[in-house]
């Protein structure tokens, strides 16, 4: 245990040391989470990992001297070796997606910072869980995968899951804190619903004929929030807040006719717990993952993040609005899926991924998003999702189906663009 002395002299709440593996980190969060480590030598980072970004991870590892980091593409983890070992770093390099899962459930490590973008995320972090880590989760997409199966293993081996997604830590942080675990019987502890914001992302007032036409560059550029490309894709659609409500509704065992979406563009209150009373309890801070990721790290006590601190009196009006579910079909599927339950989010996340990875390489428009996620959703037959086999057919066959509506459209589309350039010549 160490005390935090904080550069304005106040001392933050004790909290405890840990050893950390960062799941991601050269991402958005996983960087988030290494500025939140800086303020604090009480945590200890025990590895890092990534995709293939050799220099990203590189620099990482000789400022952090992790003892290991990870990096999924083969070709990628020799070239960072080589370049360790140049600069006589003592860092082991592990390759390949079964790295993950070693330095996830590492007897060593005792805290998992959940980053990775996908469900390449799920396998490590159920690894994290199965090995009762204080698990940090971001990586929404595994728990919306395979939410059922997830919270069982939390259940079985005791781990400790804090949401890190800035709404759920939000709720998490406004629920009864009355000595049992915060998820416990939601419901039954006086709560009435969950409201989760949303912003409304770059396109919530743009013309509705003008969205087929939206490039990847205007729809990464949120309005108040720096993320990885693919979350900055699902937030303008709005599938962000639809697999949110999954998300919450796995977390706090509540069903989606409890939880409430609300548009807030300013996204200064980060989500709320409306209780049978008439109160409504919310959270508020800047928008900055800093905030939640210290929160989680120093958790159950508190401490700084580096995030400045709000000043009311200079913020402009706090608007909320209920959601145009036309404008926003992605948002109205991930309600719908929440509500089937069984294995229709894990096909509503592995479509949207597909159909995210074809519109970021300028495959398909933007509008076609929803299209073919809701195509995939009224071919498969939706089932339970009682083991992680069923999950993993589901997952695959609705990829397989994504991919091939997602070349369709790319063709129609070129055979399109070839026609009116004949006409136009
Ligand atoms: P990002 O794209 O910036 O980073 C993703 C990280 O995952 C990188 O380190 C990358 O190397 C790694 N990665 C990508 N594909 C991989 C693969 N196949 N195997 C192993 N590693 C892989 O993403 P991000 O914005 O940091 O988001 C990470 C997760 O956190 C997502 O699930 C996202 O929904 C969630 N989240 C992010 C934010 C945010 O503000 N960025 C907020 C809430 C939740
Ligand atoms: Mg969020």
């Amino acid at each position: 245990m160490a005390i935090v002395s904080s550069s304005s002299g106040r001392t933050a709440q004790t909290c405890p040391s840990a050893c950390i593996t960062i799941l991601g980190s050269t991402g958005s969060i996983g960087k988030s989470t290494l500025e939140v480590i800086d303020l604090h030598p009480q945590y200890r980072v025990f590895a890092l990992t990534a995709h293939q970004s050799v220099a990203a991870l590189l620099e990482q590892c000789l400022r952090y001297r992790p003892r290991y980091a990870v990096m999924v593409d083969e070709n990628a983890a020799t070239r960072l070796d080589a370049a360790l070992r140049e600069q006589g770093a003592e860092t082991e390099v592990l390759a390949g997606a079964q790295g993950l899962i070693t330095v996830a459930s590492h007897p060593d490590c005792d805290t998992v910072m959940a980053a990775i973008v996908g469900s390449a995320g799920l396998a490590p972090t159920l690894a994290a869980v199965e090995q009762a880590k204080k698990v940090l989760l971001a990586n929404k997409e595994a728990l919306v995968m395979a939410g059922d199966l997830f919270m069982e293993a939390v259940s079985r081996s005791g781990a400790v899951l804090l949401p890190i997604d800035s709404e759920h830590n939000a709720v998490f942080q406004c629920l009864p804190h009355d000595g049992r675990r915060a998820t416990d019987d939601v419901m039954g502890r006086g709560v009435n619903r969950i409201v989760l914001t949303a912003s409304g992302g770059p396109f919530r007032e743009t013309p509705l004929e003008q969205l087929a036409q939206v490039t990847p560059q205007q729809a990464c550029r949120h309005p108040n929030w720096e993320m990885g490309r693919k979350i900055s894709v699902d937030s303008a659609t709005m599938m962000n807040k639809g697999l949110e409500v999954i998300e919450a509704c796995f977390l706090f065992g509540v069903g989606p006719q409890s939880i409430e979406v609300l548009i807030h563009p300013q996204s200064i209150v980060h989500s709320m717990v409306e209780y049978l009373d008439g109160s409504i309890i919310a959270q508020l801070g800047h928008p900055d993952m800093r905030t939640p990721i210290a929160y989680s790290l120093a958790w159950p006590g508190r401490m700084h993040s580096g995030v400045s601190f709000l000043d009311l009196a200079r913020q402009p009006d706090l608007q909320f609005f209920a959601p145009d579910l036309q404008r926003f079909p992605c948002l109205r599927l991930g309600m719908e899926a929440a509500a089937a339950g069984g294995t229709a989010p894990t096909v509503l996340n592995a479509t949207n991924e597909v159909a995210v990875a074809a519109f970021l390489e300028g495959q398909i428009g933007f509008t076609a998003i929803p299209a073919i996620i809701e195509s995939v959703l009224a071919q498969m037959t939706c089932r339970q999702a009682s083991t992680i086999d069923i999950i993993r057919q589901a997952d695959e066959q609705a990829r397989a189906l994504a991919a091939k509506a997602a070349a369709q459209i790319s063709t129609q589309t070129a055979t399109q663009i070839a026609r009116s350039a004949i006409h136009h010549s």
